[in-house]
């Protein structure tokens, strides 16, 4: 049993220990955010996830509530089959304990709705162990991003998302990219498979992705201490761990939509620095007004040169913006480290 979705900060541990498989749509071959679409002004990678709903009305889907466009997909869902598809409220501030308990409220939810599709109740240490081997994957994951081509690592990410731990390793006799080329950081919305050419038509202008922020990429990897990834052993009941989980995702959400997205700085400001980023390209859907809102401010608060591209065509590869992203390149190359 199977359920499909489109967001990092889904509990994908709550899912996986009540027996159902969550499948991360980044990897899927079946999502395609078309150039039709969003010439509609509307989110192409919203409609091609409610595609995927319509078109397999058989299979269950999980939508969040972290933008209007996935919000009003959901609603356009009310007619699919009962019981197939579920609205997850995630709480867009993060500064009070209020947030915690309503993402806990939507744990407790979320678990009717996967008993109601044939799961179980997990057992308390069976859900540790499950968050066990999340922690172990991502953090697994994490270790690799230094060290491996940044196309390969997207996709052992999007594996990661749609088949779950043990970490698959990008393969590891590859080399990151040149170390001549231009370190470059790529943000923004999702990049799934159908977009990772991207990432080459980047390092084939003399740029090196050296910092991957799309929606699920490093950035969908939360990790920290042992104190912060393991359940406490005094959290020794069903309840007690689900609110352990909650509040460790509330407190480790990195994204646009929260309020305020300090956080979404200060990792950025982390990570810029410690792999040396010498510019920005900001991998947008036209339509959606969260990643847009942030050009301006990634400018002033990085001081860097930013290439923002929309992701309005299928194809990351067309003609139009091989053009922009090899001017944007060569204006780095030639701009002083
Ligand atoms: S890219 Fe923006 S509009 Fe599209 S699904 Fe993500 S947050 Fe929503």
């Amino acid at each position: 049993m199977e359920l499909f979705h489109a967001s990092p900060w889904v509990p994908v541990e709550w899912i996986k220990a009540h027996g159902v498989e969550p499948r991360g749509l980044w990897y899927s071959d079946e999502l395609n955010p078309g150039p039709t679409r969003a010439s509609a002004g509307t989110c192409a990678f919203a409609q091609a996830v409610v595609q995927f709903a319509e078109t397999h009305p058989e299979k269950a889907v999980l939508l969040t509530t972290h933008c209007d466009q996935l919000r009003r997909g959901f609603d356009t869902l009310a007619d699919s089959p009962p019981g197939r598809s579920f609205l997850f409220n995630l709480p867009a501030t993060w500064q009070s304990s209020v947030a915690e308990r309503l993402y806990d409220s939507e744990l407790e939810g979320l678990s009717r709705f996967l008993l109601a599709l044939g799961g179980h109740l997990p057992a308390p240490e069976a859900l540790r162990q499950t968050i066990d081997a999340y922690a172990l994957a991502r953090k697994t994951l994490l270790a690799q991003a230094a060290v491996c081509p940044a196309r390969a690592h997207a996709e052992a990410i999007a594996r990661f998302h749609w088949t779950g731990p043990p970490a698959s390793t990008a393969p590891s006799a590859a080399a990151p990219g040149p170390s001549s080329a231009v370190p470059i950081a790529l943000l923004g919305g999702p990049l799934p498979r159908a977009q990772w050419p991207l990432i080459e038509v980047i390092e084939r202008a003399g740029a090196r992705v050296a910092l991957n922020g799309t929606e699920a990429g490093e950035r969908s990897l939360w990790t920290g201490p042992s104190s912060e990834v393991q359940v406490p052993a005094d959290a020794a009941t069903l309840a007690s761990m689900r609110l352990w989980l909650a509040r460790s995702y509330v407190r480790h959400c990195v994204d646009v939509f929260q309020r305020p997205n300090t956080r979404l700085y200060a990792w950025l400001k982390e990570h810029v620095a410690a792999r040396a980023v010498r510019g920005i390209v900001l991998w947008h859907y036209v339509g959606c007004d969260l990643w847009r809102a942030e050009a301006q401010s990634l400018r002033e608060a990085f001081g860097l040169p930013l290439l923002l591209l929309d992701a309005g065509d299928a194809s990351p590869a067309s003609a139009r913006d091989n053009g922009r992203v090899e001017a944007f390149m060569e204006s780095l190359i030639q701009r002083p480290a």
